[in-house]
């Protein structure tokens, strides 16, 4: 037998198109920007089956990364774009759910890390969206990294990510922004960041409509030194943070979305494989909860000055 290449898989060589730079990809496909290397961001950035949350509510995100998809006949809202690299992810989502990406009108950003809005320069880029964001997130994205008072300032997540600097709109905490028909209400929830931003809306299924809440990050965490008791050089941020958790605690919410799934137990709740198995009254009010004890045992840790 002669170990020659099969016609077959020569024809097939002869017949594929020319391979495209990496970060071109699909034709018509968003331009990727350089992706950003951490410890968890293969795993965070892992290909998930993206699903219907309710009515017109969609999970488009990565494994660990959350990114919502809200649509309607006149285009589409898009909660966080993750990781630069997360965007070739989220773009096989949408249109693994039969929509398109270019429909993109209005995409919203949770808080300046990295991992949120790494993305969202080649998303806008690729929809000519506008980029909504609250005062201090827009203050991230001018700057491509986290803001100086952010407690996690220096370390890992203010690690640059692509700056976006123009096409965003300030989105001031109580506005209701509209796209179309969709209409989504931002709640400023500092404490993570200082531009934490929460999103609600309302979804519909004929005439059964729930509230849906994109919570953003409520973790205690920082970089070693920073105190959000405060110390000489700032003032502390305890008291705006319990304010959040406040309001996280009395939002409009029958269904709870984090920035990253696992702080709202998504793969756990979608696993139970009951009918609608994301929808609890009381989850937000348990996260305001669980995050308030976390808070206090790191302010227990501070030791007074
Ligand atoms: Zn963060």
């Amino acid at each position: 037998m002669t170990r020659g290449v099969p016609v077959f898989v020569l024809a097939l060589v002869l017949l594929a198109p020319p391979s495209l730079p990496a970060q071109s990809g699909r034709a018509g496909a968003p331009v990727v920007d350089p992706p950003i290397t951490c410890g968890a961001c293969d795993e965070w950035n892992a290909p998930r089956q993206p699903f219907k949350v309710f009515g017109n509510t969609y999970f488009v995100g990565s494994a660990g990364l959350s990114s919502v998809l809200i649509t309607s006949d006149q285009g589409h809202i898009l909660i966080d774009v993750a990781l630069p690299q997360s965007v070739p992810v989220i773009d096989t989502n949408i249109r693994a759910l039969g929509f398109k990406t270019s429909d993109i009108r209005l995409i919203l950003t949770s808080h300046g890390h990295f991992d949120h809005l790494g993305g969202v320069r080649a998303m806008q880029r690729f929809t000519g969206a506008t980029v909504g964001a609250s005062t201090r997130t827009a203050e991230a994205l001018a700057l491509g990294h986290a803001t100086p008072d952010d407690p996690q300032y220096g370390g890992p997540s203010a690690d640059t990510f692509p700056a976006v600097t123009t096409g965003v709109r300030v989105v001031q905490d109580g506005e209701t922004v509209k796209a179309g028909p969709l209409a989504i209400t931002a709640r400023y929830t500092p404490g993570h960041t200082p531009g934490a931003t929460t999103w609600t809306w309302q979804s519909c299924e004929e005439a059964r409509c729930l509230s849906i809440a994109y919570v953003d990050s409520l973790t205690a965490v920082s970089n070693p030194g920073f105190r959000f008791t405060g110390d000489g050089t700032r003032p502390g941020i305890v008291d705006s943070f319990r304010r959040s958790l406040d309001t996280v605690r009395a939002l409009p919410c029958d269904v709870l979305l984090t920035t990253h799934p696992s702080a709202s137990g998504m793969d756990e709740k979608l696993k139970r494989g009951t009918a609608e198995p994301l929808v609890d009254a009381g989850a937000c009010r348990a996260l305001a909860e669980s995050s308030l004890a976390a808070l206090e045992a790191r302010i227990g840790q501070e030791q007074p000055r």
